[in-house]
């Protein structure tokens, strides 16, 4: 059996799968595939590989993750200076996470493919007219017409083009010196000096300043200090996208999703008998599942049985998304029957997913103070369950958004029109995500 057919028969088809588009033209759906099916692998398997020993050690608390970007990426935000803004926001938390863990942090980022969205509703209603729902730019358009709700699979084979010329630019940047970890901390000295806020955390700065000089003056000049491993991630949503990305690794005749090195399946994807999990379960990358206040212990065991069964160190992570009011209610039992059960998983806190509001003006947005006391809950219960609370998943954004309110610079509901950019989920802007860092890295040095 060749490779392309090896894959045709993987996947059980016959599967329900949740939050599909409805194309409206199944000539127009089956080209693009074929066009996705002949183009190289946007990632290799050995990186994957490479992202899935890592995660194993923060799986054994001995490093921590940091996952980052926007909700929906959109073609038009694919420019050089959003890119990098994203880059270097994520590198700036991971530089203040490392400091404040003692650890080395896996950097990821919810970009170069995080394109689809899961949405409540099938389509949106306004001024009596109905149209689809906007699903990420892999699907449609955001405007509000017709002809841009309709979906066009063309769009997919734009997603692939666009996450590889994203990627492109991720490697140069995280590995042609841009991101040295000094210039980094000089990033952050900046952004003390600059912002409001930064005076509150300039003490650990500070330290991380003194680290550094320490090393230079005993002559230790790393070549690990110059470049960054940088990993991409997304929500594998959109199936035929997924499926016509995935090629057997020639080295060892496995399945790979070779649209990015790490995917998840989303809370409202994650059925047992739906084909999101049969898709996970089939490939061979490090994989996500998102968890909600409404998991039982039971359901964890299940999800890890059905994607983990042979316990391959690495191979799981649980990113947690209860609510700052309800995980320190729900978490404790999911992580005793887990940790009871032997199996190993990675735990990431999403504090932003059940944190979401709609303010009085009638934007999508999340406090501060919610996501940071979601992510104190997330300690907590580690702490009470002797586990390791291993990592973050975050929606920011490098730009001076308001979108969320709080924060050090006070962003109030009323300032949310001032620059509310989000295609889809409120994210934190370049200054909250520094200042999350900060707290985090206390919370990690005091663990
Ligand atoms: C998301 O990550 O944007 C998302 C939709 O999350 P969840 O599946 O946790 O709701
Ligand atoms: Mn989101």
């Amino acid at each position: 059996m060749n490779s392309n057919a090896a894959i045709e028969t993987l996947f059980d088809s016959s599967l329900p799968a949740a939050q599909q588009p409805a194309w409206p033209d199944a000539k127009a759906l089956d080209s693009a595939i074929a066009e996705l099916k002949t183009l190289p692998p946007l990632v290799f398997a050995g990186e994957c590989d490479n992202l899935k020993s890592m995660i194993a050690n923060a799986a054994e608390g001995k490093a921590f993750w940091l996952q980052g970007g926007d909700c929906a990426e959109t073609f038009a935000a694919a420019t050089a200076d959003s890119i990098r803004n994203r880059i270097k926001t994520i590198l700036q938390m991971a530089a203040v996470l490392q400091y404040g863990a003692s650890l080395p942090v896996i950097k990821v980022g919810r970009m170069a493919g995080q394109f689809a969205k899961p949405r409540s509703n099938d389509s949106e209603t306004r001024g009596g007219v109905t149209l689809p729902a906007y699903r990420g730019d892999a699907v449609n358009d955001l405007e509000f017409t017709e002809s841009a709700r309709t979906p066009d699979p063309q769009r997919l084979v734009k997603v692939y083009h666009t996450s590889s010329a994203t990627l492109n630019l991720v490697r140069a940047f995280t590995q042609g010196g841009f991101a040295d970890i000094r210039r980094v901390h000089e990033w952050n000295k900046g952004f003390i000096k600059d912002s409001k806020i930064g005076p509150r955390y300039e003490a650990m700065a500070n330290e991380i300043g003194r680290a550094l000089a320490f090393t230079a003056s005993a002559g230790v000049d790393p070549e690990k200090f110059k470049t960054v491993d940088f990993y991409s991630s997304h929500e594998a949503l959109i199936l035929e996208y997924e499926k016509a990305l995935t090629r057997i690794d020639s080295r060892t005749g496995d399945a790979y999703d070779v649209s990015a090195h790490f995917v998840w399946v989303g809370e409202r994807t994650r059925q047992p008998g739906g084909a999101h999990l049969d898709f996970a379960a089939k490939i061979k990358n490090p994989i996500g599942v998102k968890i909600g206040p409404k998991t039982t212990p039971q359901e964890a065991l299940d999800l890890i049985a059905r994607l983990n069964p042979s316990n391959e160190p690495g191979r799981l992570t649980f990113i947690t998304r209860m609510g700052a009011g309800k995980i320190r209610e729900v978490l404790p039992a999911i992580v005793q029957a887990v940790t009871q059960s032997g199996a190993k998983v990675l735990w990431v806190c999403d504090p932003m997913h059940g944190n979401t509001y709609e303010a009085p003006s009638g934007y999508k947005t999340r406090k501060f103070d919610d996501v940071m006391e979601e992510v104190r809950g997330f300690f907590a219960v580690h702490k009470s369950c002797g586990t390791h609370p291993g990592g973050i998943h975050i929606e920011l954004t490098g730009d001076d958004v308001t979108e969320c309110v709080g924060g050090g610079e006070e962003i109030s509901h009323d300032d949310l029109a001032t620059r509310y950019e989000t295609a889809c989920d409120p994210r934190l802007n370049h200054t909250q995500s520094l200042e999350l860092a900060f707290l985090v890295a206390e919370m990690l040095r005091d663990r």
